[in-house]
């Protein structure tokens, strides 16, 4: 048996044509286009090259990127009046705080002063304390945790009443996502550094979500025969034989689940590419309910 290949960039491709058209109608109706405001505060590379690709993502599909950047030095008053500023501003309809921020900087407080109405990360506390409770929906779900879903409902996998176990319990990957498998109605398993036994524990699942950053980490011994796996784990290691002397792996031993999974992503090109579509389509889905709210306040 060989697994079914989840393929991210397809699925990112289709989501990304999806929004190119709604952006263009929406530039047509307000005579402005979508925005997304990033605030990013000092020189980290990664912060740094994240803001590059997805100012780049934006510009592919018609969302106006506006930056605030400010130095590694700046205070957590200079912060929060760059966040209230793109809440004020009406062409800026999603915010994006880019974290790690410097250690002088209080991040919770940070994310509690974006509007909730333009919280297209989805990390206001607000959204995520409704996205763990029943009954409740946050207006916005975290990107790759989203990103995770969609390829699970890509690859057909029912997920009602499903042994979903996540490995990791971060709280921008694996925490989020397995309140989402929650949701919608699987029986999900948390497993973190301190968690026993857990290829034990990772055999009963009929779903996958590898969130540890431990190249190569679930081997296909772990895997029930046919279950579906998600891996979120992008971990550069050393390659001689690539020219550029490294190249990136997931958390899951890709070629021997193969042979035992049902479906599965590849990394790179599965979550990564979800990701940055997803906090598009949250930043389409904002300036749609902003402008909608408006006219409703109009009339
Ligand atoms: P993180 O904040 O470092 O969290 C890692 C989680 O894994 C923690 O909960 C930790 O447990 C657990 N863990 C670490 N080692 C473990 C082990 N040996 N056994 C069991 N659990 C272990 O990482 P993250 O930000 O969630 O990211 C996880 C991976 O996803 C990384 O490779 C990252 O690069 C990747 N990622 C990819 C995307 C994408 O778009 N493709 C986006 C975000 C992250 P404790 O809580 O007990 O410490």
């Amino acid at each position: 048996m060989s697994a079914v290949i989840i393929d991210g960039a397809l699925v990112a491709e289709k989501w990304r044509a999806d929004i190119s058209a709604r952006a263009a109608a929406f530039a047509a109706q307000h005579g402005h286009a979508p925005g997304l405001g990033v605030v990013l505060v000092g020189d980290n590379p990664a912060s740094g090259q994240y803001v590059r690709m997805k100012r780049r993502a934006c510009e592919q599909v018609g969302i106006t990127s506006l930056a605030e950047i400010l130095p590694a030095d700046a205070t957590q008053e200079q912060v929060e009046a760059a966040v209230a500023r793109f809440n004020e501003d009406a062409h800026v309809h999603g915010i994006l705080v880019q974290l790690p921020m410097p250690p002088q900087i209080n991040e919770e407080r940070v994310l509690r002063h974006v509007s909730l109405d333009k919280d297209v990360d989805g990390f206001h506390p607000e959204n995520i304390g409704l996205l763990g409770m029943k009954g409740r929906e946050p207006l916005f779900t975290p990107a790759t945790p989203t990103g995770c879903m969609e390829l699970l409902r890509e690859s057909g996998v029912t997920l009602e009443g499903a042994n979903a176990v996540v490995i990791g319990r971060s709280n921008i990957v694996g925490l989020p996502v397995a309140l989402m498998l929650m949701k919608a109605n699987a029986t999900v398993t948390v497993c973190h550094s301190r968690t026993r036994d857990m290829a034990r524990i990772v055999r009963e699942a009929d779903i996958v979500i590898a969130a540890l950053g431990r190249p190569n980490f679930v081997t296909a011994d772990w895997l029930k025969p046919g279950a579906v796996v998600i891996d979120v784990g992008t971990n550069k290691i050393e390659a001689p034989d690539d020219p550029r002397g490294y190249k990136y792996v997931g958390d899951v031993d890709f070629e021997g689940a193969l042979s035992v999974a049902g479906a599965i992503t590849k990394v790179p090109g599965g979550v990564g590419p979800m990701t940055i579509t997803m906090l598009l389509a949250n930043t389409m889905k904002a300036a749609e309910r902003l402008a909608l709210h408006a006219a409703d306040g109009a009339r």
